[in-house]
């Protein structure tokens, strides 16, 4: 799914496939899935459930 092994950006520990998680990000101006993809990979800030649930 991603190319860079995820992380919560919040605590650091490592997200395994499977796991709920919450990702934050701008929505790009104008995009196929291959823009969403790209903008994932390089500004979505990724949460596990635990951190999200702490905000
Ligand atoms: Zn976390």
């Amino acid at each position: 799914m991603f190319k860079v092994k995820p992380k919560c950006t919040s605590c650091g520990k490592d997200i395994h496939g499977g796991e709920v998680v919450y990702v934050e990000m701008r929505y790009p101006e104008y995009a196929g899935m291959t823009e969403i993809k790209r903008y994932l990979e390089n500004e979505g800030k990724i949460y596990c459930q635990e951190c999200h649930s702490k905000k």
